[in-house]
This record gives C-alpha cells, sequence and structure tokens, in this order.
C-alpha cells in the first residue's frame, strides 16, 4: 500500500519513486503476463485541498495474442496526470469512489491519498482489452490450429459465421 498524508506534501512538491506488485494490487488479468513489479514515478504537489499527481507508470508486461496466442512483450509506458480532491463529508466510510474516465478526478479522505488506487485504475484503463501481436495477425485456423502467420493449412474456409452464430444457439437449447 502506497500512502501518502495530504498535510504533510511539502510546498515544493513530493517527489516519489516505487514499485508494485500487479497481484497485490489486483490488475492481474488473463492474457496479460508481468515480467516485473510495475514501477511509478510520480510528483505530488498541493493547490489548497487538491492534490496534483504527475509522473508516469511503467508496466513490464507481455500479453498474449487474441488471434495466434503467442506471447509477446508489450511494455506500456502510462502518463499520469491526475487530481486528488478530499472526499466530500457525504460520503459513507470506507467508500472510495473511482473515476469512470481518465478526465475525472480521485478522492482522498481522512488526508490519505491512496496512490495504488490511482495505479490500479491507471493500468486498468492502459491494458488492451483483446491485445494482438501486430495488426496484420492472421490469427490461428479455427479448424485445425495452424498458425496462419507461419503457413497455410488445407482446410475449407471457415464456414458461414452466420451459421456458426446460429450452431452456437441450437447447441444450447
Ligand atoms: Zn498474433
Ligand atoms: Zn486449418
Amino acid at each position: 500500500m502506497t500512502q501518502v498524508v495530504a498535510s504533510k506534501i511539502p510546498a515544493e512538491g513530493l517527489p516519489l519513486s516505487f514499485t508494485e506488485d500487479p497481484a497485490a494490487l489486483g490488475v492481474a488479468v488473463l492474457g496479460a503476463r508481468f515480467l516485473q513489479p510495475l514501477s511509478v514515478e510520480v510528483r505530488l504537489s498541493k493547490a489548497g485541498n487538491a492534490v496534483t499527481v504527475t509522473g508516469k507508470i511503467a508496466v513490464p508486461v507481455a500479453f498474449e495474442c487474441a488471434r495466434c496466442l503467442r506471447e509477446f512483450p508489450a511494455p506500456l509506458d502510462i502518463p499520469v496526470a491526475s487530481k486528488f480532491l478530499p472526499s466530500s463529508p457525504s460520503l459513507a466510510p470506507g467508500h472510495h469512489p473511482m473515476p469512470e474516465n481518465e478526465a475525472e478526478d480521485y478522492y482522498y479522505q481522512d488526508d490519505i491519498v491512496a496512490l495504488d488506487d490511482l495505479v490500479r485504475q491507471e493500468v486498468l484503463l492502459a491494458l488492451p482489452f483483446s491485445p494482438q501481436c501486430r495488426p496484420e495477425c492472421r490469427g490461428l485456423c479455427g479448424q485445425c490450429g495452424q498458425d496462419l502467420n507461419v503457413g497455410t493449412c488445407t482446410c475449407a474456409p471457415p464456414p458461414d459465421p452466420r451459421l456458426a452464430v446460429l450452431r452456437e444457439y441450437l447447441k444450447k437449447q
């Protein structure tokens, strides 16, 4: 847990660098393999009650290609420029609302800025939903499993996808 006491951030700002274990942080997702801990380098500064966090998160990660299933390294370098605001008193204690998108602010409570929340959210937003080793990856043959990037196979062209949907539907009946 990396937390900072907001009132102790000096006027000149607070540079911080630390590492986070992806598993402990809860960013481990299927198809992504973290090669090393994430490394976070940020600077915190205060403007009134707001705490701004700028810097970057380096994520050494390899993904499994959604098409050909081969693993490929694709380290992420995520820029951070976020703001923590004191949470409004109307919120229940222990409730940490998370922003719905990158443009929204984070909140801190009881003078504690939980940087883990920010790191988790930024990394989850940056992970590709359907990683592909390269844009033109041809994937595997759906019938024999041949890697079509490497060579062709002799299978018949895939059946009409509309029929496949129907077949799936009938299978579930
Ligand atoms: Zn691929
Ligand atoms: Zn085939």
